[in-house]
């Protein structure tokens, strides 16, 4: 069965920038990030937040990149709350500062999600490529909560910090986050390019298992734990997005309406722009938005699966990346063909001893 006329979407996820002061290797931002000249100017913005209010959007999130880096941010969150929309961001916090965070509090901001590279600043400077960035964040997030608003801490794992998980929500604890979200890194951009120095082993796996089960049971009623775990080591995929073009629509910071923020990867499409079509346009009938939408573009194992309308047959982007056809089932499914690949993966990564990687670098052009 296929999905009807869309409900519109939930959510839309405006990545401002793709600027940051960090780099982190584990970044999912496309290799060929969008120049600073190309991003859309604020009256452009502007009228995306109006045309999600009209069709019915619910949520705002803010990201990037490093959505602070726009100087138009407050400007924006105070645009998007006018027109009753929640209003969430996701930064890395290293310039929230005192007035940042007062000026975003005038505006109505809603809720900010933190990143932590690691619990301690060493290895967090490390892998986020910028000195003095852990100190900065715990500040951020003292700052975060002395406005009285909600806190999400999201910590990203990977092969090089895994082992200090419980550090990591220990520091949560310490931080007042109402929410943490332990989310293994999803190998796309940046960390596809360093998969091997990133993706843990099933041993690693396992610890990360256990230690994230036992602080569910002990902060159960007092802090939420969402966990994500690796695709590479699941036996079914996650339902990428909520489904393809079924719940959010990302736009790149050039004006790109893509299904998920990795979608640029897939050959053969033509992504519309906001500064061409009106958002309505492009959630109903974009050949970009409908091509995977539903049940009916699917092959055979998920054709016939009872959780067709569960997982929406997962990762169209990783099923180009590891399969090399974007219309495959994807590959995380026990039940694809290609599920070899991502056991071949694993053990690649783990004959890996060399830690190196490549940061992501914003090329200035
Ligand atoms: S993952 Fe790191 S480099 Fe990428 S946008 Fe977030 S903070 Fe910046
Ligand atoms: S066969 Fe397709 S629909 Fe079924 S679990 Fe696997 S990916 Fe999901």
């Amino acid at each position: 069965m296929s999905v009807p006329a869309p409900a519109p979407p939930m959510g839309l996820i405006i990545e401002l920038t793709h600027r940051c002061p960090l780099q982190c290797a584990y970044c999912s931002n496309p290799l060929a990030m969008d120049a600073p000249r190309s991003e859309l100017t604020t009256d452009e913005w502007l009228d995306v937040l109006d045309q999600a209010a009209e069709i019915g959007i619910l949520q705002v999130h803010f990201s990037g990149g490093e959505p602070m880096a726009r100087r138009d941010l407050v400007q924006l969150v105070a645009h998007a709350a006018a027109r009753g929309l929640y209003t969430n961001i996701i930064t890395s916090g290293v310039l929230l500062t005192d007035a940042a965070m007062a000026a975003l509090l005038a505006a109505g901001i809603d809720h900010i999600q933190l990143s932590f590279q690691d619990a301690h600043a060493a290895p967090a400077d490390r892998i986020g490529g910028y000195h003095g960035g852990h100190e900065k964040k715990l500040a951020a997030a003292r700052r975060i909560r002395e406005a009285g608003l909600p806190l999400t801490a999201n910590f990203v794992i990977h092969r090089q910090n895994i082992e200090r998980v419980g550090e990591m929500i220990a520091l949560g604890e310490e931080l007042g986050a109402e929410r943490m979200e332990i989310a293994h890194t999803q190998y796309y951009g940046w960390a596809l390019l360093n998969r091997d120095a990133l993706l843990p082993s099933a041993e690693q796996l396992a610890f990360v298992n256990g230690v994230v089960a036992q602080a569910r049971e002990r902060l159960n009623g007092r802090i939420a734990i969402d966990y994500v775990v690796p695709d590479y080591h699941a036996a079914r995929p996650k339902a990428c997005m909520g489904g393809w073009g079924n719940r959010f629509i990302n736009i790149s910071p050039s004006g790109k309406a893509l299904p998920c923020h990795a979608a640029e990867t897939l050959p053969g499409f033509t992504f519309p722009s906001v500064r061409e079509q009106r958002l309505r346009d492009i959630w109903a009938s974009s050949d970009a938005f409908t091509r995977f939408r539903g049940t009916d573009w699917m092959p055979e194992p998920c054709r016939a699966c009872d959780r067709r309308e569960i997982d929406w047959g997962g990762c169209r982007c990783q099923a180009l990346a590891i399969a090399g056809d974007a219309a495959a089932t994807d590959p995380a499914c026990h039940r694809s063909p290609d599920h070899h690949l991502m056991a071949e993966a694993i053990a690649a990564a783990g004959a890996n001893t060399v830690l190196d990687f490549v940061p992501r670098r914003l090329n200035q052009d």
